[in-house]
């Protein structure tokens, strides 16, 4: 029997079943083919709640089933943490359980980074309360806390359910967190206003069996900003704001992007979405993705690797026709945007004649205490609402003209600038080998201090300049698509000797100038000289750089 079309309901079409199969339900191969595709047959990974709540967080850590702690944890934003003290040349030698620490790292899911005043003291209390007072915001914008323990787990979510934020679906072979822009409703240039399509989504999804088990993650982006922020050419699928056919707004669709060891820009398939259909076309995207997706090998069970073999007007021909029901109308394309900076710091006018400020922490890195203090200066100048954005930054909205410096000042004085260096407004950093089990190479506090050693050496350079540095090749800060990317891995230092180091990739970007970084061969540097070499690209590009160019490695 076919399966069922969540979208419709009714039983999607079959093609010739192949002799060599890449685990695709809809071909019929329904028998798990790898152990992921077994423990989610096993169980549905929503179903690791109650087993949190009633046995595991009563128990303690070595009551955990190894299949829920590897597993279905992360259906609710859950991971283990490294083991602290275990260096970057252990990372693919040891078994995980080796790399397992007894603490977690949790993922909170703000889609669109939609955060009132109440939500963000209540993260910034479980922050303070159970993680050691440790907080990143991600470049999905997440907020991600380290250190919690099992037992803490259902009182924390209570406080952050209680001001209806959630864990569910924050990482896991699941549709995570969605992106949206910060300014969705507020911007004067938006195309459209995309705050309830997002939530739409969000509310008649999340959480629902028909989505529980993809073959892996599901990133997706809602977008109607003019510059692009969410990132679309790199989202599984996204919905990206243009003027329809008849003039009124709605949406473009790109599926299959993403980086990580086989980057993929995505592609747009031309159809034209009114916003009453985003919700069923989603749900369309994503179940093509769940019973076409190739599931035999993790590695090739993105939807990009379906949308690769496919290609966009096969994609867009079975969406309509086995998922939808009816043919989307061809549309326009998105204008894009000829700048770099898609990230929303600094102060600016909203269409109702506030604004907003953006500001930039260290490399996402902030903490419970940091947030609670964004809490009160929002609140103490009359803002309730803050957003995350996808470049690891926050802006608070709704600021009346008078109190703008106030804010800006007491930002500053918390180290949150508004008026950054170039280096501080464009580095990102991954979670790297603090926490990450994944990671080779450290990377918030290198990152850090890059920032402040490229603002002693180069006080001048004031051109756009994105430099994003990853702990491994799984390229979570967007290695391939920053101006100058960083992967880390282990290098030869001048002594012969195996230490940090990274891999260069130059020149990458998105926009009107997307494409990924080359990484040129034997381009490699040490993390500790890593200052001097994008001193010497910098300082090069500025001794040869004519009238208004840009920094295009
Ligand atoms: Fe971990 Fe690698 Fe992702 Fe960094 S890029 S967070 S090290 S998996």
């Amino acid at each position: 029997m076919p399966p069922a079309s969540a979208a419709t309901g009714r039983p999607t079409k079959t093609t010739t079943r192949p002799r060599r199969g890449e685990g695709q339900w809809a071909l019929g191969y329904r028998e798990p083919l790898n152990k992921n595709e077994e423990n989610k047959k096993n169980d549905d990974g929503l179903n690791v709640r109650r087993r949190i709540i009633d046995v595991y967080s009563k128990g303690g850590f070595d009551s955990i089933d190894p299949a829920d702690l590897r597993g279905r944890f992360r259906w609710y934003g859950l991971y283990t943490q490294r083991a602290p003290g275990i260096d970057g040349g252990k990372t693919a030698v040891l078994e995980p359980e080796e790399l397992d620490d007894r603490y977690f790292m949790m993922r909170i899911r703000t889609d669109g980074g939609q955060l009132s005043v109440a939500q963000l003291r209540a993260i910034a209390e479980v922050s303070t309360a159970y993680g050691r007072d440790t907080a990143d915001i991600t470049d999905r914008q997440n907020v991600q806390l380290h250190w919690l323990r099992i037992e803490d787990v259902p009182a924390l979510w209570e406080r952050i359910e209680g001001v209806g934020l959630s864990t569910t679906e924050a990482c896991g072979d699941t549709p995570r967190g969605m992106l949206g822009c910060p300014l969705a409703g507020i911007a004067e240039d938006e195309v459209i206003d995309s705050t309830d399509d997002l939530r739409r989504i969000v509310e008649d999804h999340i959480g629902s069996p028909l989505f529980s088990n993809l073959p892996r993650k599901f990133k997706t982006a809602v977008d109607g900003c003019s510059v692009h922020c969410t990132n679309h050419e790199i989202n599984d699928l996204a919905f990206v704001g243009v003027v329809g056919p008849d003039g009124t707004p709605g949406y473009d669709l790109f599926v299959g992007g993403g980086l990580s060891t086989n980057p993929m820009f995505a592609q747009r398939l031309g159809a034209f979405v009114r916003p009453d259909q985003v919700s069923e076309v989603w749900a369309g995207v994503c179940s093509i993705f769940r019973d076409y997706g190739y599931r035999r090998l993790r590695h090739r069970a993105r939807i990009k690797f379906l949308v690769k073999d496919w290609g966009a007007a096969k994609f867009r021909e079975v969406l309509e026709k086995e998922y939808l029901g009816y043919a989307l109308p061809d549309g326009p394309e998105p204008v894009l945007d000829p700048g770099t900076r898609r990230d929303h710091v600094g102060v600016h006018r909203q269409k109702d004649g506030r604004f907003y400020v953006g500001f930039t922490p260290r490399v996402g890195r902030v903490s419970g205490t940091k947030l609670g203090r964004v809490a009160d200066i929002a609140e103490a100048h009359g803002s309730d609402r803050v957003r995350t954005t996808a470049d690891q930054k926050l802006v608070i909205l709704d600021i009346t003209e008078d109190r703008v410096e106030s804010v800006v000042a007491a930002l500053e004085a918390e180290d949150l600038l508004v008026r950054p260096s170039t280096f501080r407004r464009q580095t990102m950093a991954c979670t790297g080998i603090e926490f990450c089990k994944l990671a080779i190479v450290e990377t918030k506090d290198r990152a850090s201090a890059l920032i402040d050693e490229l603002e002693r050496r180069l006080p001048e350079f004031t051109d756009p300049l994105t430099i994003n540095i990853n702990g491994c090749p799984n390229a979570c800060a967007r290695t391939q698509t920053a101006d100058i990317g960083f992967k880390g891995q282990l290098v030869t230092d001048a002594d012969g000797n195996q230490v940090e180091g990274f891999q260069v990739h130059l020149g990458g970007g998105l926009g009107l100038q997307a494409g990924f970084g080359r990484k040129v061969r034997g381009l490699k540097t040490t993390a500790d000289e890593l200052p001097d070499y994008v001193e010497r690209v910098l300082r090069r590009f500025l001794d040869q750089k004519e009238d208004g160019e840009v920094f295009a490695a």
